[in-house]
């Protein structure tokens, strides 16, 4: 199964993704994480990210596709992947098609999240991750035990840069603009399914099952 899952930041991409990668034992790739733990190792690439991500703009597409194209070559995505925050620009979308097409492979479903903007919001001001692990908290939604620390490995818990009130209105800015040509694209190609991201994590999980071939 190769799903992409398109969404605002906060919209749950991740969570479900996870659940995906359970269910059908194919890896989540989310150029996110790579980026981030690009710029925590301190690479020539994580420097470059890092410049972007701290705006809440978007990286440049060669970058994004690079790491892309590489992380597709490595085994486990044989049997497929759930992409998570890739493709985010049309031309991200053309090079998925030509890298698949290199394999020949194709898309099974793009899953479009739908969450509106003041939950985005709410969602994302909350949001903590370990410094160490990277496990995602919210302080009202999914709080740590302990205040300030991971329950896996006892970590700093920290709040992203771009997860800052004051980010959050570019990120959604970037997202409104960026969005809609993504979204035309893959409805064009009859694979984009509009998922309702909002209520329980089990709720949305079961919207997606029922959109999935
Ligand atoms: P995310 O964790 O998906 O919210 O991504 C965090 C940040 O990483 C974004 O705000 C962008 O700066 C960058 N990023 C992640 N995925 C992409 C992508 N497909 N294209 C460009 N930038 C990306």
């Amino acid at each position: 199964m190769r799903i992409v899952m398109i969404g605002a930041p906060g919209a749950g991409k991740g969570t479900q993704a996870k659940l995906l990668q359970e269910q059908y034992h194919i890896p989540q790739i989310s150029t996110g994480d790579m980026l981030r733990e690009a710029e925590r190792c301190g690479t020539a690439l994580g420097r470059v990210a890092a410049h972007y991500m701290s705006d809440g703009q978007l990286v440049p597409d060669d970058v994004v596709i690079g790491i892309v194209d590489d992380r597709l070559r490595t085994g486990d995505c044989r049997t497929g992947f759930i992409l998570d925050g890739f493709p985010r620009t049309v031309a991200q979308a053309q090079a998925l098609d030509r890298l698949l097409a290199e394999r020949d492979a194709g898309l099974d479903a793009v899953l479009w999240i739908q969450v509106p903007d003041r939950e985005i919001v709410r969602r994302l001001s909350g949001r903590v991750m370990c410094r160490q692990c990277g496990t995602p908290y919210h302080r009202e939604f999914d709080p740590p035990k302990q205040a300030d620390r991971c329950d896996r490995c006892a970590g700093e818990l920290y709040q992203r840069e771009d997860d800052r009130a004051d980010r959050i209105a570019t990120r959604l800015a970037v997202l409104a603009k960026e969005i809609a040509p993504v979204t035309a694209y893959y409805r064009a190609t009859g694979l984009l399914a509009e998922i309702l991201g909002t209520g329980s994590q089990a709720e949305v999980s079961a919207r997606i099952r029922a959109a999935l071939p």
